[in-house]
């Protein structure tokens, strides 16, 4: 409905909506913070979105061998109940499109294809949304190389975050990525404890390592060649379908970091998007809507009694229910193919 533009229209909508343009030279993250700082002069609903962020309360919760911070978010609401399936979103205008943009928003131009936006519902101090010019799917498979790209971008003080159109993504129907500042997912500092990782396998250059004791499901893929890396992340997406016996992309999130030369992708299969208790009525219900933010340990509960009653036991029982389950996993680990088998090895430190 209306979200295709004519090819005559784009220009003129993306020199409307263009703060800066990015094609490499400069510091992107320094580009992005001066656009925030811009739009918050001159879009209200941004400067208001960042207000409230003053106001959201935070808690930590020890579960079993692991922490995750409770973040009480009121205005994720929306996004957190959103309806994310097909009809709907087909139906509705996409929030994504250049010329459904609200009247104040505008972006840094990515190398030609994208635009970095403000995210008017942030999670963290600066928040970004990173959305294809064109209306298009969210899919991984073909965008990685643009993905690891973005990463390098801005790290290595920043995460790049991807969430699959079943299990996370605002827009389904809309190819977007987010960026925002690291170390701020418990994830992040979990990794580096001792024992955490093993290394399972190695592809060409990339090492395939699985977290442990986390509560969920992470898979990791390190290496300093992007193609390789890329060839990594499909060959795992394959392993994936082919256990999951599925044609479509496989329900993930990934967060993507790189340091040095090295970039390092954190894979989150997933089995759900909702854990049971969202469809719950009344007093039973739990609003959380696991996406990649959350798979990293900072959970948005953007209603204030599910922030305070959740408990470490509820938050293991989120993970298992969203995750994919262990024997699944290790099967997509059989799975990935051309590799060598670190398996029967001690693992790194
Ligand atoms: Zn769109």
């Amino acid at each position: 409905m209306g979200n295709s533009i004519r090819p005559w229209g784009r220009t003129t909508f993306l020199k409307k909506k263009t703060y800066t343009t990015f094609d490499g030279g400069e510091s992107l993250p320094r580009l992005c913070l001066e656009l925030l700082s811009e739009q918050k002069k001159a879009w209200q609903d941004l400067r208001e979105g960042y207000e409230l962020l003053k106001d959201v309360k935070e808690r930590d919760v020890r579960c079993n061998g692991f922490s995750v911070c409770l973040q009480y978010n009121p205005r994720r609401i929306k996004s957190s109940t959103a309806v994310v399936d097909e009809k709907n979103t087909k139906e509705s205008r996409c929030f994504l499109c250049l010329d459904h943009l609200p009247e104040g928003q505008r972006g840094v131009l990515y190398r030609g294809d994208y635009l970095i936006l403000c995210n008017p519902m942030p999670v963290f101090s600066s928040h970004f949304t990173v959305s294809h010019l064109d209306h298009r799917l969210q899919a991984i498979a073909e965008h990685i190389g643009i993905f690891l790209q973005l990463a390098a971008d801005f790290c290595p003080d920043w995460v790049v975050l991807y969430n699959g159109p079943k299990c996370g993504a605002s827009a389904p129907d809309h190819l977007h990525f987010q960026a925002a500042p690291s170390r701020q997912m418990p994830i992040e500092k979990e990794i580096h404890e001792e024992k955490r990782l093993t290394l399972i396998k190695q592809v060409d250059d990339v090492l395939i390592y699985r977290a442990m004791g986390l509560g969920r499901e992470v898979i990791i893929l390190e290496g300093e060649d992007p193609i390789a890396m890329e060839n990594a992340l499909k060959n795992y997406l394959n392993a994936l379908k082919k256990v999951l016996l599925i044609d479509e992309e496989p329900m993930m999130n990934i967060a993507g970091f790189h340091e040095g030369k090295e970039w390092r992708l954190m894979i989150f299969p997933r089995r759900k998007h909702r854990p049971d208790a969202f469809f719950k009525e009344r007093d039973t219900r739990v609003v959380v809507s696991p996406g990649v933010i959350d798979m990293g340990g900072l959970l948005i509960t953007p209603v204030e009694k599910d922030f305070e009653r959740l408990d470490g036991a509820s938050v293991e029982a989120i993970y298992k229910e969203v995750s994919l389950d262990r024997m699944t996993v290790e099967k997509t680990i059989d799975a990935i193919v051309g590799n060598v088998d670190l398996r029967s090895l001690p693992s790194l430190p």
